[in-house]
């Protein structure tokens, strides 16, 4: 699997076999298979999906719900636009088993509103399951029903936060808030939700069908199953790729033909950026952020322009109602541009470094506590390029 290009869960698959194993168990088993099976929530966190689960199954409510976190707005980041596109039907399987598995019976993908034009051909594949007794009532003859609805978001990225999400749908302004309660204990309409990312959906159906064993088979010790990357910038060969997790930046810049590489963005734009020093370092949970995106840089790219492009983009999203986030990244923004001008004292410096370590552990949630990376790793691994040159 290692070195076999862009190959996307896994190849092969039969449609409804994941679903039809899921109902013939029972639901607590499904959350027990998911559980050991390791799977981590590929949308950034990684927050183990069992545990998830069963943290929403033992709620007791009169309704539940499964959302699809398909808000994909990191810059560089583009795989679950793939799978929206070519496996809505895993997807769809995959909310179906989440749902069985803790007793909800509707589900609803938040698309991305710049992904309007993929909602058509997901409503097709609704229709089709439905047609073929995948969704709806009494699904393969038994007493279970599920069915699944599209609400699009409308273009904030804080919105693919679980809980700015939840209150997109309940219909309030897309904001963060303070946990606990969780979603899994009082979520979309206070009920108890469990949200998933696109891609950690599309891995369920497999595990069911395999098995948890199976799946352990694939990555590493600590970090299970394979990863889809988007990888993009100064490459040959550009696009969505899935290897085992574990697998070194440089076995990925060999494989998508990068050359004279200087820099590489790991786990998107909040992710960290790397120089050569670090190419033979894992992508895992135990090593580099296995975000959804890798972006390469060569060494015609000037470090403090990339770094400007970040910042401005975390400006531009902060929803801005906590202070560490809302002034922290306006005051990094503005460090990077005295940088460019040398205008910036090292003891200057030095304060916005602590500013930023600062917004990582205060800020309110994940976009505050993770775009401080590229400040401080760029600052930290091109220190010459930025001091010097
Ligand atoms: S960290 Fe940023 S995006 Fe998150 S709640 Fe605070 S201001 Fe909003």
């Amino acid at each position: 699997m290692k070195n076999s290009k862009k190959r996307i869960l896994f190849g092969e698959y039969i449609v409804g076999s994941g679903l039809a194993a899921a109902l013939k168990l029972k639901p607590k088993e499904v959350v027990n298979e998911v559980k050991k099976s390791e799977l981590r929530g590929r949308g950034g966190a990684g927050f183990p999906t069992g545990l998830k689960w069963e943290s929403a199954a033992v709620q007791k409510a009169d309704q539940k719900f499964i959302i699809c976190n398909a808000d994909e707005g990191e810059p560089g980041t583009f795989k679950d636009r793939l799978l929206l596109m070519e496996h809505p039907g895993k997807i769809l399987e995959g909310m179906a088993i989440a749902g069985y598995a803790i007793g909800a019976h509707h589900g609803i993908i938040y698309l991305r509103g710049e992904y309007v034009y993929l909602k058509k051909g997901i409503e097709e594949r609704i229709d089709h399951m439905k047609a073929t007794n995948l969704l709806g009532d009494k699904i393969l003859g038994k007493r279970f029903n599920f069915d699944v609805e599209i609400r699009l978001g409308a273009g904030a990225y804080v919105c693919g936060e679980e809980f700015a999400l939840i209150e997109s749908l309940n219909g309030r302004r897309g904001e963060p808030r303070n946990k606990p309660p969780f979603p899994t204990e009082k979520g979309y309409l206070d009920k108890p939700t469990v949200v998933q990312n696109v891609e950690t959906l599309c891995y369920v159906p497999y595990i069911i069908a395999n098995g948890a064993e199976w799946f352990r088979t694939h990555g590493t010790m600590k970090s299970t199953g394979t990863k889809l990357f988007s990888i993009s910038g100064d490459v040959e060969n550009p696009g969505v790729y899935e290897v085992e997790l574990g697998i070194t930046v440089r076995e990925l810049l060999e494989m998508v033909g990068a050359k004279d590489t200087k820099a590489v963005q790991v786990g998107g734009a909040s992710g960290i950026c790397v120089s050569e020093k670090d190419f033979d370092k894992p992508i895992a949970f135990e090593g580099l952020p296995p975000g959804g995106s890798i972006i390469v840089f060569n060494h015609s790219r000037k470090m403090l322009h990339v770094l400007e492009n970040f910042m401005e983009f975390f400006v531009e999203e902060s929803c801005g109602q906590c202070t560490p986030c809302r002034e922290g990244n306006y005051r990094l923004l503005e460090g990077v541009r005295l940088l460019k001008k040398g205008d910036c004292t090292v003891a200057y410096l030095r304060d916005l470094m602590e500013l930023a370590r600062v917004m990582q552990i205060s800020s309110k949630c994940g976009l505050g506590q993770m775009s401080p990376n590229p400040f401080i790793s760029i600052i930290e691994n091109f220190k010459d390029e930025i001091l010097y040159s």
